[in-house]
């Protein structure tokens, strides 16, 4: 039994996502692989020769891998499938659009989102936003899994010694093309990786209000920005930052929230954050249900006065 893990990268270093999606592998008992496809990313498949638990590393090299288009992607976990029991990847926008598609190919079900490996068949995953958690067992020869990576702690990044095996790459599927990219420039730690967030609700009333706000505690603690949907709809915080069951699931060391009052859907998405502060003028507000620390005051004169004692 050996199970496959693909790496996510950006050819230069790889994402943590990778190191929670290795526990996930090795939770199964048998062997682990990572591959690492993309192009020039030789630093890549180094580093996930570093990652303590992994036997061996795959590295596909080729043009045709370079933005990660999911078709390529797909074609390259297919030619190399059969030699494996499991093959997972991160519950990343980036894993969610590959994973179907190999599942799909395979002919298997896919098994989402798991947060426990009971067995090598057998996995929990959470359902209604989290409200209940299924157990599920695959009968599939292979088993095509997405991790949900709050629900395992990284493996050790370094202490593994790997060998590097180059796999020929599979050629362009001229399904897709890679046409541009607009990446958003921020010198804060990204939202899913971050180890402390400060997040906004629609109590902030505009996006000045919660640029203004906000961003003084974010900076104070080194924090990333999230927020509610009812801010991002309401156009006071860009789409990426929206934490949460349609947005992103994050599991944080301190999770600051303020002006969020809590529905399932939100916390469906930070609910296992180490340690939660929530500052909310309604004493009733269901974001106090799952507070470790809970503030009940106007968050225009709680931040700045928690800014100042920072
Ligand atoms: P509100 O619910 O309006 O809460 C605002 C809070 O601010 C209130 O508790 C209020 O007491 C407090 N407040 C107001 N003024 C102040 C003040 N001056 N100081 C302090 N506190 C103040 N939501 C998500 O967040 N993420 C998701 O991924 C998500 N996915 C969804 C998927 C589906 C299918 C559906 C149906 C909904 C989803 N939602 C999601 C929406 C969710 O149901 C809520 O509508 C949303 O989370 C509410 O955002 P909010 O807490 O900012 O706003």
């Amino acid at each position: 039994m050996t199970a496959l893990v693909i790496a996510e990268h950006d050819h230069g270093t790889l994402k943590s996502a990778t190191l929670n999606t290795v526990t996930a592998a090795a939770a199964l008992g048998g062997d682990v692989h990572v591959l690492v496809a993309g192009h020039n990313a030789a630093a890549a498949a180094a580093a996930a020769a570093q990652i303590a638990g992994v036997a061996k590393v795959l590295h596909a090299d080729s043009a045709a891998l370079a933005e990660g288009l999911a078709e390529n992607v797909a074609a390259q976990v297919i030619a190399l499938a059969s030699g494996y029991s499991h093959i997972l990847f991160p519950a990343t926008a980036a894993g969610k659009n590959v994973a179907p598609r190999v599942a799909a190919l395979l002919d298997v079900a896919q098994l989402s989102d798991i947060t426990k490996v009971i067995s090598a068949d057998t996995f929990e995953r959470p359902i209604y936003a989290g409200n209940a958690i299924a157990t599920v067992q695959s009968g599939d020869a292979t088993k095509v899994v997405t991790v949900r990576t709050t629900g395992f702690d990284p493996a050790a990044a370094t202490g593994g010694s790997a060998a590097v095996e180059t796999v020929a790459a599979s050629a362009d599927s001229g399904r897709s093309s890679f046409v541009g990219r607009e990446v958003t420039k921020s010198d804060r730690p990204e939202l899913t990786a971050a180890k402390i967030i400060v997040s906004g609700g629609r109590a902030l009333g505009s996006n000045e209000k919660f640029m203004e706000v906000l961003t003084p505690l974010a900076d104070k603690l080194g924090a990333a920005l999230g927020a509610s949907r009812a801010a991002v709809d309401a156009g006071y915080a860009p789409n990426d930052w929206q934490v949460g069951q349609t947005g992103k699931i994050v599991a944080p060391q301190l999770y600051v929230a303020c002006g969020i009052s809590g529905a399932i859907q939100h916390l469906a998405g930070m609910k296992d954050s180490k340690v939660i502060v929530a500052i909310n003028k309604d004493a009733e507000a269901p974001i106090f249900s799952v507070a470790d620390y809970g503030l009940e005051a106007d968050l225009f004169t709680a931040v700045p006065e928690l800014v100042n004692a920072l």
